[in-house]
């Protein structure tokens, strides 16, 4: 499936001392000590690691989280393995995973169904005669996420997460929209062209070419209406909550009783149109403008290249040459087994994931991650008292704020596993079953109270997250092990790792999205004036850093696009050192390391940002990411922190030397 942009969240990405027996964690042969650490930090902690990992030829780029990802997704499959060779009870959402798991492996069914899986969705479309048919396979789509122009989400109020709205989000184009938006991107569009053609062609229909072009016409179309990036990266801009009499006035085009019914869920008394009421209005002016015959077209555009990788295998390669090997550098396609593993884990995502948490988790992990949460704030809470540019007021609320933070560790207290849905051996179906089934789950909060029982990721990502519409964070099973976390580890190593990943997280409560948040998580300002003219005028140092970084000799780090992160990755590395600094008088280190504990602390955190990215990776990821590039992560806020040039003896001259005027402190 292609994925939908949903950036209410912030992606993002990971300990307490005691007497354990040490382990080895940061390895020698990982560094490259033949360059200087002061010229080029970033090689110097990772150069053994990145010549031993060349991206593997089935991705584009790769990263010491992508392989610990590998990692977990061999585990994940020995668990589906051993479900699918077990006689499990029927109905079980065991059997149920073995039997969705068996079904994506079996490609002799797959290839002689070919399109017949979608294909009544593709005769509804050909159906549409009027405005209100098309409305109707419009709602019918989303329910199964298809990416059409707007998404029906249900998310926490922002001003009230107590209770759940509906909430609109903008959408409905194969490549990010801002492809089409701005120069310099004719080629991918071309290729996208050419993309959909050729899925047109593999369905069976004759003028494929016509149908490629009229579809990327209407996505330039949706692509005009949809607002800058950078403006909706200010939660002001799009908390927009508007009545249902509202959204009828502004598309009239729409029944939307009818639509919500169609949807299957409640007929909501307020929505939150993210993308802004000009997108909706837009919407109605698009609807009404462009023939409907256009519309048929590129509705069948969006149900096929949605599933495209879930059908047959010529559907699959040519979804792989797109989206892999052009956007994204990929040689080879990678396993079925793992494809499959990937539709799995999305679709039933908790219900593999408490198998996982049943093998792979510790309650030893548990705790320690919860101490060394506990001490990445009380870290911060010393650098807040501490700060000479906020007033008391400020402060106060700061403190609060991070005091109510919550952590949470490993997996949720309540699963969704979809143990009701129908799974046979039609994959597809399957896949879109399960969607469905997803949709209903979620709509069903709509005007209702909030469930904080629920997770937002599952405990399998190699990631974690945190939540500024509820102010807490998800730390999942997965990221707790090496190179995030050793347990019994040299304490440096996990400050260094998990702790700065955790210390980014929290920041991500501060930085220049989440401070717009309050100690509940509503959308609030506690900001006296003063104090946000300093913020801001501290955080354009960031992004006038990150700004002039150059990639290949022709891309450009966007300082704007990246600053929540980058906020987030300086304060995380910098209230880590004040929580590893806390805890030294109990440091255990490795027996005959030669490094120092600080210098230690600091090459365990550039080592969770080892990887390297083929160039057409680079590009999508300059263009589409909110986070900078891995080797920018080291490089970018490293030299602005005094124990760093000082455990490396960095001084003027030097590649990894800021000048004072340069330097930033945010947290
Ligand atoms: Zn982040």
């Amino acid at each position: 499936m292609r994925r939908l942009l949903l950036f209410i969240i912030a992606p993002a990405f990971l300990w307490s001392c005691s007497n354990r027996p040490a382990q080895q964690s940061v390895c020698l042969a990982d560094m490259d000590t033949t360059v200087m650490p002061q010229d080029d930090f970033f090689r110097y902690a990772n150069g053994g690691w990145l010549d031993r990992n060349p991206i593997p030829a089935d991705k584009g780029s790769y990263d010491i989280s992508d392989a610990l990802e590998s990692k977990i997704n061999l585990q994940l499959l020995d668990i589906l393995d051993s479900l699918a060779s077990a006689n499990l009870k029927e109905g079980s959402i065991q059997e149920k995973l073995a039997t969705f798991y068996k079904s994506g492996l079996d490609t002799a069914t797959r290839n002689a169904n070919g399109l017949k899986p979608i294909q009544f969705l593709l005769d509804s479309i050909d159906g549409i005669s009027t405005i209100a048919d098309l409305q109707h396979i419009v709602a019918e789509m989303s329910r199964y996420n298809i990416n059409v122009p707007f998404q029906p989400r249900c998310y926490p109020d922002m001003k009230n997460n107590k209770m759940s709205v509906l909430t609109i989000f903008h959408g409905g184009t194969g490549v990010d929209e801002n492809y089409f938006k701005y120069p310099g991107s004719e080629d991918v569009i071309a290729e996208y062209t050419k993309h959909i053609e050729r899925l047109f062609a593999i369905a069976g229909y004759e003028n494929a070419a016509q149908m490629a072009e009229t579809t990327v016409g209407v996505e330039r179309k949706l692509s005009e209406i949809i607002p800058d990036y950078l403006l909706l990266q200010n939660p002001n801009n799009i908390y927009n909550k508007i009545s249902l009499n509202e959204l009828k006035q502004l598309m009239p085009a729409f029944d939307w009783e009818k639509y919500f019914t169609d949807l299957g869920c409640r007929i909501p008394a307020d929505i939150v149109v993210i993308s802004g009421t000009d997108f909706i209005s837009g919407l109605n002016g698009l609807i009404t403008s462009i023939p409907l015959n256009d519309w048929k077209t590129y509705l069948k555009t969006c149900t096929i290249n949605n599933l495209a990788e879930t059908l047959s295998k010529d559907f699959v390669d040519e979804d792989f040459e797109f989206y892999e090997r052009y956007m994204n550098g990929a040689k080879e396609e990678g396993s079925l087994q793992m494809r499959v593993l990937s539709q799995v884990n999305t679709s039933y995502g908790d219900a593999l994931g408490r198998e996982y948490v049943r093998r792979y988790f510790s309650p030893e992990s548990k705790a320690a991650a919860g101490h060394l949460g506990q001490d990445l704030k009380n870290a911060f809470c010393e650098h807040i008292a501490k700060l000479d540019w906020m007033s008391d007021s400020t402060k106060k609320a700061a403190l609060e704020k991070v005091e109510r933070m919550e952590i949470k560790i490993g997996y949720p207290n309540k699963y969704v596993d979809f143990a009701e849905c129908e799974v046979g051996d039609n994959y597809t179906a399957n896949i879109m079953n399960i969607l469905k089934a997803q949709t209903e789950h979620k709509l069903q909060f709509i005007d209702m109270p909030t469930d904080n029982d629920l997770w937002w990721s599952t405990p399998q990502t190699a990631n974690m997250y945190y939540l500024r519409i509820k102010n807490f964070i998800e730390v999942p099973a997965a990221m707790l092990q090496p190179p995030f976390f050793y347990p019994g580890g040299d304490d440096a190593v996990n400050f260094g790792a998990i702790g700065a990943a955790i210390g980014h997280e929290i920041t991500h409560g501060f930085d220049d999205v989440g401070r717009f948040y309050d100690k509940d998580g509503n959308l609030a300002n506690w900001w006296n004036d003063h104090d946000s003219i300093e913020f801001v005028r501290r955080s354009q140092k960031l992004v006038d850093r990150f700004n002039s970084f150059t990639i290949n000799d022709s891309l450009h780090i966007n300082g704007e696009q990246t600053l929540s992160e980058n906020i987030a990755d300086l304060g995380g590395i910098s209230i880590a050192y004040t929580a590893f600094c806390n805890n030294k008088n109990c440091n255990h280190q490795e027996p005959g390391c030669p490094l120092t504990p600080d210098q230690l602390f600091f090459i365990s955190y550039a080592r969770t940002w080892a990887g390297s990215f083929s160039d057409e990776a680079a590009r999508m990821h300059v263009m589409t990411n909110v986070h900078a590039m891995d080797q920018y992560r080291v490089e970018g806020p490293l030299p602005n922190l005094q124990a760093f040039n000082e455990a490396f003896g960095v001084k003027p001259g030097d590649r990894y030397f800021l000048a004072d005027s340069l330097r930033t402190e945010i947290w």
